[in-house]
């Protein structure tokens, strides 16, 4: 089969590979639509994992084999995957911290090689471990609503974090795919969005999207709109869906006492910023985060996205075949004004 295979720091390869071999306990998926996902960009930029690997997470695709000890799943049948499933029975699980979970840390999902999702490739080899996070597709959906449902599903673990009550007032920084997301998400949830970016066109599209106010994120009087926007209060929560240390320090600074801020893009470790620690204390501001999917609200991505009610179709912009698979990942890493979801499709 073809796959894409990461040979190095900036270095994919569309190579001929042997389509995966399952054991009893495992099934064997021809990949559909696989979304570009920034987490994998930043892999195959920083060479951060050692090669060779196949990429790809944000996968759905059509069951084509079963070993002859899975359950409840039939070949012909429409999936979406996630390659992170927790333990659920772990300390950390307990927890709820299901991204800390060592099982959930195993990549479940493979086309070969050190398992790393592999949705850049024609088929990849789901792990026992990962079959509790394939979820069918209605006949009506379509295999890009499928792939969507891991992204969807990491937006929903993020929001769970703010505690937020109807009419609240939320800066969401960034209007990328995810921001975008989140503004939807939230104003369809009765939140005032406030929608900051760089790019008038990307604060255009936050409006269509749902968003309450926007502004450009560099705009001197921001700080003076967000007070007069919340009665002098202060926004109750801010996500910070960009990588960028000054949206953090802005978002903090525009909190209300007792407010939260989400970092939701910061994913490279050792990246420091000062805080006045004085407003966590005094102020009560906390300073969160929050990383990767939560299985048990896998149910709640699933109706969100398949019911329509958020519909994932228009966040698409640009479908690539699987031998284009560096050219998708080049333009998500600089993005265009008129670029939003990318991904690799094969049906
Ligand atoms: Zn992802
Ligand atoms: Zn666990």
């Amino acid at each position: 089969m073809q796959a894409v295979v990461y040979r190095g720091p900036h270095l994919l390869q569309v190579e001929t590979v042997p389509i995966p071999s399952i054991r009893r306990d495992e099934i064997l998926v021809r990949v559909a639509t696989c979304g570009v996902c920034p987490t994998d960009i930043k892999k195959i930029h920083q060479g951060s994992v050692p090669p060779p690997r196949i990429f790809g997470h944000e996968t759905s695709g059509t069951i084509v084999r079963i070993g002859s000890a899975v359950r409840g799943f039939q070949p012909g049948e429409r999936v979406a995957l996630h390659h992170h499933v927790p333990c659920l029975d772990c300390h950390f699980c307990r927890h709820r911290a299901f991204a800390q979970c060592e099982t959930y840390r195993r990549t479940g999902i493979t086309a070969g090689f050190e398992p790393a999702g592999g949705g850049y490739a024609e088929y990849v080899r789901v792990m026992s471990f990962c079959l509790p996070g394939v979820v069918k597709i209605p006949r009506r959906n379509s295999f890009l609503e499928g792939a969507l449902l891991e992204p969807v599903n990491t937006l929903l673990k993020g929001i769970r974090c703010l505690s937020l009550l109807p009419d609240d007032t939320v800066l969401v920084a960034g209007q990328g795919p995810i921001g975008l997301l989140f503004t939807r998400i939230l104003s369809r949830q009765g939140i005032r969005v406030v929608a900051t970016d760089l790019l008038p066109a990307r604060l255009r599209l936050a409006r269509q999207w749902g968003a309450w106010r926007t502004a450009h994120a560099t705009d001197p009087n921001l700080p003076d709109s967000l007070r007069r926007w919340t009665r002098g209060r202060g926004v109750d929560s801010a996500i910070i869906a960009v990588p960028s240390d000054d949206a953090v320090l802005q978002a903090h600074a525009a909190l209300r006492g007792g407010g939260t801020v989400l970092l939701f893009a910061h994913t490279i470790r050792g990246r420091t910023t000062p805080i006045d620690l004085g407003t966590i204390c005094v102020d009560e501001k906390t300073l969160a985060g929050s990383y990767s999917s939560d299985f048990t609200l896998q149910r709640e991505a699933a109706r969100l996205v398949f019911s329509r009610r958020l519909d994932v179709r228009p966040l698409v912009t640009h479908r690539f075949p699987l031998a284009s698979t560096p050219d998708a990942i080049a333009l998500a890493s600089a993005p265009t004004p008129d670029s939003l979801k990318i991904v690799v499709q094969q049906d």
